[in-house]
């Protein structure tokens, strides 16, 4: 199928793009990897009249490691990550992460910023985030502001961004000697969608972990964390944490929620031996 037909402008600026959306009668949408974007144009599953790319506005890319952090500009290429020397010292759950993000081809184009602003519930992304305690930096027509990662995700596709708003970064802290992460998922083939997957980090001490944060994704509308789980697992028992998995997950076309939560469990499983193991 071909799209509607639609406008299209190339931003210059952080600050053009902004004014672009906000001075367009009918609906824009910003153009970044357009991975999932144009399909759903191609699909008429959405049909703004004006695209707005930013993909030729400078700053809005990049990875820097600084004051502890790892910072993150939105139009960073998901391939620039799986690549990043930086990314696999600093940020291993997100280097776990990213050989599960579709397929070579899309991670070439495909962008953070992109990702996170679609909210796929199903996306790893958007479950490392929240699960590293992450932040994401916002710039709309009233300025600049930061939303932490487990307030940003608001329901189905559904975010704290206003439709006028673009993401431009993301933080979150680097992993220290004592991070501990694990990261698993099952999907029918590799680089489909998951039915369920599971980010964690934790802290490893002399008595076992804490600070666990366990995410899930592909069980509910947005990232699903699993507190009961979290505090199991941090006294120490694995199959305690699976019994205390509170999950109900809708059926949907990959499989029944039961599945899905069977499922979560076998993850559960797999990621605590992962937070466990010694970071090399
Ligand atoms: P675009 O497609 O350009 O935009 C997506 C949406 O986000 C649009 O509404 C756009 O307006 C908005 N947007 C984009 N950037 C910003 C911004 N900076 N600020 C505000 N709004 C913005 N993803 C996964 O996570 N896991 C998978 O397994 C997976 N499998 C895939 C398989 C296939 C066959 C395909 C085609 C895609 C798959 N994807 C998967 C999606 C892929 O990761 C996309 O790259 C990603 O979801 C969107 O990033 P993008 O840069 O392409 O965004």
């Amino acid at each position: 199928m071909k799209p509607a037909a639609f406008a299209y402008a190339k931003a210059r600026s952080l600050d053009d793009a902004i004014a672009l959306l906000g001075g367009h009668k009918g609906e824009a949408k910003l153009l970044a990897g357009g991975q999932s974007l144009i399909a759903t144009l191609n699909m008429r599953l959405s049909s703004p009249s004006l695209l707005v790319d930013i993909n030729g506005v400078a700053g809005l890319d990049g990875i820097s490691v600084k004051g502890g952090m790892v910072e993150i500009g939105a139009l960073t290429r998901h391939a620039a990550l799986e690549r990043s020397a930086d990314i696999a010292r600093h940020a291993p759950l997100i280097a776990r992460a990213m050989p599960h993000i579709a397929h070579p081809a899309i991670r070439n184009r495909g962008t953070i910023g992109g990702s996170l602003a679609y909210a796929d519930p199903a996306a790893e992304l958007p479950a490392c985030l929240v699960a590293l305690d992450g932040e994401i930096d916002i710039a709309g027509p009233k300025g600049k502001r930061t939303v932490k990662a487990g307030d940003f995700f608001k329901g189905l596709f559904e975010t704290a961004l206003g439709p006028h708003d673009v993401l431009s970064a993301v933080r979150f802290p680097v992993a220290a000697a004592d991070t501990r992460v694990g990261f698993a998922e099952l999907a029918r083939r590799h680089g489909d969608y998951a039915m369920v997957g599971l980010a964690a980090v934790a802290k490893a001490g002399g008595k076992g972990l804490s600070d666990v944060r366990l995410v899930y994704f592909g069980v509910g509308a947005t990232p699903v964390r699993v507190r009961a789980a979290e505090a199991a697992l941090t006294g120490g028992s694995i199959e305690e944490a699976v019994k205390a998995l509170d999950l109900d997950p809708p059926d949907d076309i990959q499989a029944t929620g039961a599945v899905k939560k069977h499922l979560a469990g076998v993850l559960l499983r797999r990621v605590a031996k992962q937070l466990a193991e010694v970071r090399a």
